[in-house]
């Protein structure tokens, strides 16, 4: 066994993020491209717009023919036909002229404007109004006024995205604009998942004395799902090294790139996982200068990076904040591995054992100030701790006692903050 280290947060997740790397790349459809990280650059084959188009419903004109044009001064102009979306305009416009276009129609020859129905007398609000044989326009436009020019938003031949791009729906937009339908992103990571303990019971099952249900695995597989990644739920294990040996199989043949587990890594009587990860793995055991959270077992299971987590709710969902989320969304190929972090200040007066303390908070905006309040009990077992609080507040190494009205770092689980 490797010796029980005391390490500090940071060295912890450094050697955790040292342990994994970006998993290899496949290509998919962009349906299934939401929250994944692009492999490739995007290159546009097109331009967008793709022509030059009308960005009103109105009257396509030479800008140089309205140049007089006001309210109470009109200008006549012959109009020579119609322009619908989605048509090859078939007009060339001559000095004196007019088409009727709609938004996004290309724009016809020998037009530079488009005149807005609002500014002409044929404002056609009823449907199916003939199209009339001469439109007066009432207001003077420039060359380029209400046209989209081809290639405004994207010229063809633009790297429009790099390499390590994360996919939101506005990507996703813009790629779909571009006819890429299909992209290399990462493989989303598979992310294998055991409890261990024999006083574990399925959510399904009914209470019995001694019996507690499981939930680590039911929030974790959320954990992993909310990160794009796949939860893998390898089930409970109870406390015998062969359970948890069989367990961790599955595992390996489902392919994990990461195993997790919760519970039997401190120093009970029945931490069987220790033994396994002993005998089978390569892993040592830390003692995590942090509260809660702080046994974790770190290492690999076969070649298969391993984080073992404490098995009390909050501390696991704590260790898994600080340590698994960053592991996956590496494993994920993202660059941003840390939550969104503000300076808050802490509504109360509340004491540390001077370990880097997490103080499950409430987060909100007041008068250009963020106020934290704790949310109550911070047992590593309340896991309504959690459920009430939209960030961490950190309490730094070293200090034991916070005074009401200190300024604190808070991580944002949730933002924006919370307004109840
Ligand atoms: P251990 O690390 O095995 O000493 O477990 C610490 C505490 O966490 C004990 O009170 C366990 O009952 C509880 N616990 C362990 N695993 C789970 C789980 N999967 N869901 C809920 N509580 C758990
Ligand atoms: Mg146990």
């Amino acid at each position: 066994m490797a010796a029980a280290e005391d390490l500090t947060v940071d060295e912890a997740l450094a050697l955790v993020l040292a342990s994994v790397a970006p998993l290899p790349a496949t290509r998919v459809p962009i349906e299934e491209a939401l929250g994944r990280v692009l492999a490739e650059a995007v290159v546009a084959e097109d331009s967008l717009p793709p022509f030059a188009n009308s960005s009103m419903d109105g009257y396509a004109v030479r800008a140089a023919d309205v140049q007089a044009a006001r309210e109470n001064g009109p200008v006549a102009l012959r109009v020579l036909g119609d322009i619908a979306a989605g048509t090859v305009p078939e007009i060339t416009l001559q000095p004196g002229t007019a088409a009727r276009i709609m938004t996004g129609a290309a724009m016809p020859e020998g037009a530079d404007a488009v005149v807005p129905v609002e500014d002409t007398n044929e404002p056609w609000r009823e449907p199916a109004r003939p199209l009339p044989a001469e439109i007066l326009v009432g207001r003077a436009v420039q060359a380029g006024d209400y046209v989209r020019p081809i290639g405004e938003d994207i010229q063809a031949g633009t790297r429009v995205m790099e390499a390590g791009h994360l996919l939101r729906p506005q990507e996703v937009g813009v790629l779909a604009s571009l006819g890429v339908g299909r992209v290399l992103v990462h493989r989303r990571p598979r992310v294998g998942l055991l409890s261990t303990g024999d006083e574990l019971i399925a959510v399904e099952e009914t209470l019995r004395p001694g019996k507690i249900r499981d939930s680590n695995s039911y929030a974790q597989a959320a954990q992993v799902m909310a990160l794009g990644a796949v939860p893998i739920r390898l089930g409970v294990a109870a406390d015998r090294e062969a359970d948890v040996r069989e367990k961790l199989h599955i595992g390996l043949d489902e392919g994990v790139d990461l195993f997790v587990s919760s519970a039997g890594v401190s120093v009970g009587a029945y931490d069987v996982v220790k033994a396994v990860l002993e005998k089978e793995g390569n892993v040592g055991f830390w003692r995590v200068r942090m509260r809660p959270g702080k046994p974790l077992a770190f290492g690999n299971y076969q070649g298969v990076t391993y984080l073992g987590l404490p098995g009390n709710p909050v501390s696991a969902m704590v260790s898994f904040e600080r340590f698994v989320r960053p592991a996956i969304l590496k494993l994920g190929g993202h660059s941003q591995l840390s939550r969104p972090r503000v300076k808050v200040v802490f509504a109360e007066e509340i004491d540390s054992d001077g370990r880097e303390t997490y103080v499950r908070a409430v987060v909100t905006h007041k008068d250009d100030v963020y106020v934290a309040v704790s949310t109550g009990s911070q047992g590593s077992h309340v896991l309504t701790s959690m459920v009430k609080a939209n960030a961490l507040v950190i309490i730094p190494e070293g200090v034991k006692h916070v005074a009401a009205g200190s300024l604190l770092e808070a991580i944002m689980i949730d933002w924006p903050p919370a307004v109840f």
